[in-house]
């Protein structure tokens, strides 16, 4: 099929020569996709200003020998319109992007649940009904279950112990007193409960979070965000948040350093 269809959120633009543009965009069905936009820049461009970060789109394309060509292009949704003109949800929805496109490694690999989870996180940014900052940190929280990474929140990351008393960012979440590592968070009971209604999506008990309670929230869940995705979301920097600085300053777990073993070489 040289010539497909698909919808998709752009996730970011780069100039690409005199008129053009290379678009980054999450799609529904093939995943990630790089497509050139040819003569976008100009300004009788018929579709350029439908290609801008946090577009909801319908786009035909054309595959290229590097990259596809985007040859149609409809708007969905311009959620850019509700998103760009406020700084905090600009901000959420920047760090958003960010991670979808950080979370989906490989291009044109199928993405569906991610993409799934942005647009409705976009959806509800948009629409602001919720504080943008517990809309992040529900994305964040649903993005990092859908990577295989959800955070412990009940029950101990380590031991399944109930009787949970600190956050430990190295040890996958929650931790009893006896598997407490060095250096681990201890946040207050009714932050945990928050993450729980975050990645739920129970917004009745979220939105009746007090302010404290989601602030902490949001300096753990950056943290543990940035500790699995390794060098950190450029645009959480700019998240209002209680830690500036990391909070997994601990050494190696001793479950990483664990050689693995192949299957066919022990049986043979
Ligand atoms: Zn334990």
């Amino acid at each position: 099929m040289s010539l497909y269809r698909d919808e998709g959120v752009v996730l970011r633009t780069q100039k690409l020569g005199e008129a053009d543009r290379i678009i980054t965009i999450l799609t529904r069905r093939t995943g990630k996709v790089r497509g050139v936009a040819k003569g976008v820049r100009r300004t009788k461009s018929r579709f350029g200003a439908r290609l801008e970060p946090f577009s909801h789109v319908d786009l035909q394309l054309h595959t290229g020998r590097s990259l596809d060509v985007v040859t149609q292009v409809e708007t969905l949704h311009p959620y850019g319109e509700a998103i760009v003109g406020d700084y905090p949800r600009y901000t959420a929805g920047s760090a958003m992007l960010e991670t979808a496109d950080r979370l989906t490694v490989g291009e044109k690999e199928p993405a569906l649940r991610q993409f799934l989870l942005l647009v409705g996180g976009l959806r509800t940014l948009a629409e602001g009904e919720h504080e943008a900052r517990l809309v992040l940190d529900a994305f964040f929280l649903r993005s990092l279950a859908v990577a295989g990474y959800a955070p412990a929140l009940s029950e101990c990351a380590r031991c399944g112990a109930e009787a949970v008393r600190a956050f430990a960012i190295v040890a996958g979440g929650v931790v009893c007193g006896a598997c407490r590592p060095p250096g681990a968070a201890v946040p207050a009971a009714e932050t945990v409960a928050l993450m729980i209604a975050l990645l739920r999506g129970d917004w009745p008990a979220a939105d009746a979070s007090e302010s404290r309670h989601r602030t902490e929230c949001s300096g753990l869940v950056a943290a543990y965000l940035q500790w699995h995705l390794e060098h950190g979301i450029r645009s959480l920097r700019h998240v209002e948040r209680a830690w500036s600085e990391p909070l997994a300053a601990a050494p190696e777990w001793p479950g990483a350093s664990e050689k693995s073993h192949n299957p066919h070489t022990t049986r043979a």
